[in-house]
């Protein structure tokens, strides 16, 4: 396994619409180990794989409230199937947009289709934090992030504020866009 390079904001390849996984093989299962051992590294609760420059349809998460006990999942072209009624309002943050925060309205309980790391097709109910974290991993996966939820003024300000701190070298440099 690997530790990525995180993709930071303002970054093309964060907005764009990652392609459907053909089938789980070796290589997309090679992604999902490295984007948890990422995640965990950084650490999260969620990643994406536009996050570390890949454009696919994978995302990892572990909204496990004990770190010695986790609850890692691999999800291959996540498709919602249910949402709720009710909403919730929760505070986000994410790895490609470090120290910034913002509530954002999302149904508060889902029922997510997704193939596993075994290219089994499953069906997950969530609800509470891991609702949250799979409903914004899937975003990511159609180039949305979190700030795309607040207002236009709200986002332009924490995206000028990134590519200045970006710019003075304060964050992770763009890693270069890859070739395929
Ligand atoms: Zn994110």
């Amino acid at each position: 396994m690997a530790i990525l390079p995180i993709v930071i904001a303002p970054d093309p390849r964060l907005k764009q619409v990652c392609a459907p996984v053909a089938r789980v093989d070796d290589q997309v299962r090679r992604l999902m180990d490295d984007m948890l051992e990422t995640m965990y590294a950084a650490p999260g609760i969620g990643l994406a794989a536009p996050q570390v420059g890949v454009l696919q349809r994978v995302i990892v998460l572990d909204a496990a409230p004990d770190k010695a006990d986790p609850q890692p999942y691999r999800m291959a072209n996540p498709e919602l199937v249910w949402v709720s009624d009710q909403d919730c309002n929760a505070e986000e943050g994410c790895l490609s947009l470090p120290d910034y925060f913002g509530d954002v309205v999302r149904p508060a309980d889902i029922r997510v289709r997704y193939l596993d790391h075994e290219g089994e097709i499953r069906e997950t109910a969530a609800g509470g934090l891991l609702a949250t974290c799979i409903q914004h991993e899937m975003d990511h996966l159609e180039g949305i992030l979190f700030v795309d939820h607040m207002s236009a003024l709200k986002r332009n300000m924490i995206l000028r504020k990134l590519l200045k701190a970006k710019k003075a070298g304060l964050l992770p440099a763009t890693q270069p866009a890859a070739v395929s």
